[in-house]
Formats: structure tokens, C-alpha cells, sequence
């Protein structure tokens, strides 16, 4: 029989775990990116204590060594099921036998895009890199004015208090007032406040309250003002509405709401209220057996029925099981289930400061944070990476000095304003 000929859309933790295990078939990996990028440490890049490069790792290195693998940079447009192939921006469609979607996902406005604008939001490498250079300009700006005589208070809002919101706001605190605070003498740190606004009762609602009061006191400690049940109303350049009360914002990070890529939506099949696909319990789309879905593009329910959460390990797992079923040419009726094996979650709130939740295990403190840093030391593609990130970290703990905080040269349009908000880069 010929190798079948796989096509795997995204280089992200599904399609990466499911294109490292076909080793007999021909694949073809397709990213509109050149690189594999480990988005948990997305926002140290943001908050300027890791490089981009320590991140990401290119997909044609991965692969240097696995032949059967084509990489492909290009962004597919459609899927095009009845004539079995892809629409791809820059080249030829490319057809195939056996498709894997792992596009993953994008930051959501609740149906109102026209604030990302002004809080732009964490998911790729330009946006952390907006978010980096939006917080340097952010404090030079203050720092002139401070000098100049102006004092004016210079607010961070960060809005969504799941992992990605409380990992900037602990970063940010630590950041601005311990690593920054020195080097811009003019600002006093009584002039930088950090707002963490939530819409529910609890910060990290998918972790156990117990953990949830220890990150917002954590938070707290640190100097970051909490709002929870605060469901943000509108967002504008420089402000967030929160009920009737209008809070001025320097700068306003976006940390709440996903929605799965729109790619999803020309596959023809039912999607979810995030635009995930409802997968059948063998993670194929409804009525083809040689179709995929994984990651944070499928809605796939685990034991208690709730759909899994957008979790690196969710994807690596599902990429690892459809890489099986292929590989072994697994007939429909004979496939088991997919089963998550939940190893436990964890949430870092700064230097010495995470929570972990594993199994009936709860803990917090500086163990939790050693285990993460461990953690994600270990799940980092490339071992130079890992390196630079444990050197980079080391160096942080026993310095506070960041070392990314490089901020290019004021792109274009930015010249007058100095609040930065939202504009990307041109
Ligand atoms: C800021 C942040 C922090 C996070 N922290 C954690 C954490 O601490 N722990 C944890 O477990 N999870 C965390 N997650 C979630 C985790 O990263 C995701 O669940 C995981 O990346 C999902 O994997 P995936 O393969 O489905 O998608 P992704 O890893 O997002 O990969 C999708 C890939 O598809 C590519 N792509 C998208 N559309 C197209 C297209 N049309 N054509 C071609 N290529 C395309 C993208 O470039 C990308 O490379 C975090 C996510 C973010 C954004």
C-alpha cells in the first residue's frame, strides 16, 4: 500500500505532535507562520523578560531530521471537502487523502471587534511584541513627562482573570515597579497602577476557589488592584467601562475570550458558540472518517460532558491519538474513544509565586512555581531554548534586571501619541 498522504494545518502543539509521530506517511505541515511558537511564555515576551527567538523554534529545523515531512508556509483559505483539497493564499491548492486541523484559536471580543483596537489581545508573536513595545513606550512616555513636570498616573488594564490575565499582572507589578522603577527616575511607583478586571466572581475560574482567593491575594500583595464581577461594558482609546464608571487606561490589555480560527467555518459541519468543531468522540469531523479536528479547534467533550479546555497537553494528546489511528490505518468501527488523562494545571503569578492543581492536590507558593518553571522548561522545543530561558530566569531572579527590553525605532503613526494603544506596527 503507498504511504497516504497527510496534510496537517497548523505547526502549533496538535499539529506538531501529530506530525512527529506519522513517520511512514507523507506529510505535508502547513503554518502561516515559519515557526513552532510555545504560547504559555507568550506573555514574558510581551512583558519584555524573554526574546521572541526564545519562544518559537522553526518548523523546518524540527523536521531537518524527519524526511517525510513537508513544511509549508502559507495560510489555507478553505477546505474544500468534496474536492479534497486546500485553498491556500500564495500557492496551488494542495489536495489531500487525510486532513488534521489543529488552526487553533484567536482572542475574542464578545461581538465587539472594533475593541481590538484599543486592547489588543495575546495569541501570536505579533501581538506580544505590540504588547512589548506598547509597554516600553508607555513608561518612556511617562518618564518624559514626569520630567517635564507632568505627573500623570500611568494605568495598565489587563481585562480577562484567567491564566493569561493574572500571568501579565503579575509580570507587569513585578516589572514595573521592581525592574523598571530604577531605570526612570523621574516616575515614582505610586504613579503606576495595575488593574485586573474580571466579568465573574473569581480570578482563574478553572482552577478550585481555594486556589482563585490565593492568586487574587497574591495579586493583591503585589500591589494589583482586583476587580472582580466587573463585566466590562465598552472599551475606547485611553479608557474601559465597567458598569457606569469609566476607568482612564494608559494602556489596556486584552486577556478574555477565544474563538477557534475562522478557517473552521468553510469546513461545512455544526461549531460551537467558540467556532469549534463538534467532534465525534474520535476527534473526526461528522461524516468523514479521515478528516481531524484537534486542539483548540474541537469542541470534545471530557467525562463530566463540559467540552476540554484550551490546554497545551488537550492538543498534544489528541495530536498523538489521530497520529495513531492514521499511522495504523484504524478503521472507524475500530476506534476507541479519545480519553484526556488530565496530569493537572498550573498558573504562575510571579517570581517565586504559582498555583498548581493536580488531582486532588492543591498547592501554591514557591513549590508550585518550581514545578512550572520545570514544566515548562521540559515542554519547550529546542534544547538552545531551553537553555536561554532557564539563563534568562536565573538571571531575572538574581537581578530583576529583564533582559528584552529592547524597543525599536517608533513606528510609523505613533509620533505624536503617546498613548499607543492597539496600533499595529506598519
Ligand atoms: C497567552 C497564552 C497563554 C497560554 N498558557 C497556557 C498554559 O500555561 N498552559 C497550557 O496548557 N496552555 C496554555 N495556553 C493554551 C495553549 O497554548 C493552546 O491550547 C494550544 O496552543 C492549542 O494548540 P493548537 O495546536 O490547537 O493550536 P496552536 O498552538 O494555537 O497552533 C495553531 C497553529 O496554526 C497556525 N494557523 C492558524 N490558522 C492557520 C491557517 N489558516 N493557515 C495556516 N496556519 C494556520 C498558527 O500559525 C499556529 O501555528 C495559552 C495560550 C495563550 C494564547
Amino acid at each position: 500500500m503507498p504511504p497516504k498522504q497527510v496534510v496537517i494545518i497548523g505547526g502549533g502543539f496538535g499539529g506538531l505532535s501529530a506530525a512527529r509521530r506519522l513517520r511512514h506517511e507523507q506529510v505535508v505541515l502547513i503554518d502561516r507562520t515559519n515557526h513552532h511558537l510555545f504560547q504559555p511564555l507568550l506573555y514574558q515576551v510581551a512583558m519584555a523578560a524573554l526574546s521572541p527567538s526564545d519562544i518559537a523554534w522553526p518548523l523546518r529545523t524540527v523536521f531537518r531530521s524527519q524526511p517525510n515531512v513537508r513544511v509549508v508556509m502559507d495560510e489555507v483559505l478553505s477546505v474544500e471537502r468534496a474536492g479534497r483539497v486546500l485553498h491556500v493564499r500564495h500557492s496551488a491548492p494542495i489536495p489531500f487523502e487525510v486532513l488534521i486541523l489543529a488552526p487553533g484559536a484567536r482572542h475574542a471580543y464578545f461581538g465587539h471587534d472594533e475593541w481590538e483596537e484599543s486592547a489588543p489581545g495575546l495569541k501570536t508573536m505579533t501581538d506580544a511584541v505590540l504588547l512589548r513595545q506598547n509597554m516600553l513606550l508607555a513608561f518612556e512616555e511617562a518618564e518624559r513627562r514626569a520630567e517635564a513636570g507632568s505627573r500623570e498616573r500611568l494605568t495598565f488594564v489587563i481585562i480577562g482573570g484567567g491564566p493569561t490575565g493574572v500571568e501579565l499582572a503579575g509580570a507587569l507589578a513585578e516589572i514595573g515597579r521592581k525592574a523598571m522603577g530604577p531605570d526612570f527616575p523621574a516616575l515614582r511607583l505610586e504613579d503606576l497602577s495595575i488593574v485586573l478586571v474580571e466579568g465573574g466572581p473569581r480570578l482563574l475560574p478553572g482552577f478550585s476557589p481555594d486556589l482563585s482567593a490565593k492568586a487574587a491575594t497574591a495579586l493583591t500583595r503585589m500591589g494589583v488592584t482586583v476587580r472582580l464581577d466587573s463585566p466590562v461594558r465598552k472599551v475606547d482609546r485611553g479608557s474601559v467601562t465597567i458598569g457606569t464608571e469609566v476607568l482612564p487606561a494608559t494602556n489596556i490589555l486584552w486577556a478574555a475570550g477565544n474563538r477557534a480560527s475562522p478557517l473552521l467555518g468553510t469546513v461545512g459541519v455544526p461549531l460551537d458558540q467558540s467556532g469549534r468543531i463538534k467532534v465525534e468522540p474520535d476527534l473526526t469531523i461528522p461524516g468523514d472518517p479521515w478528516i481531524f479536528a484537534i486542539g483548540d479547534a474541537a469542541h470534545c467533550p471530557g467525562k463530566d460532558g463540559a467540552p476540554l479546555p484550551g490546554l497545551a497537553p488537550v492538543a498534544m494528546q489528541q495530536g498523538r491519538y489521530v497520529a495513531a489511528i492514521i499511522a495504523g490505518g484504524v478503521p472507524p468501527e475500530q476506534r476507541r474513544p479519545f480519553v484526556y488523562r488530565d496530569r493537572g494545571m498550573l498558573a504562575t503569578i510571579g517570581r517565586a509565586r504559582a498555583v498548581a492543581q493536580i488531582g486532588p492536590v492543591h498547592t501554591s507558593g514557591v513549590f508550585a512555581w518550581l514545578l512550572w518553571c520545570l514544566v515548562h522548561i521540559f515542554f519547550l522545543v529546542g534544547f538552545r531554548n531551553r537553555v536561554r530561558v532557564m539563563s534568562e530566569w536565573i538571571w531575572f531572579y538574581l537581578t530583576f534586571k529583564p533582559g528584552a527590553r529592547v524597543l525599536f525605532e517608533r513606528p510609523h503613526g505613533f509620533e505624536q501619541d503617546p498613548i499607543v494603544q492597539g496600533k499595529r506596527p506598519s
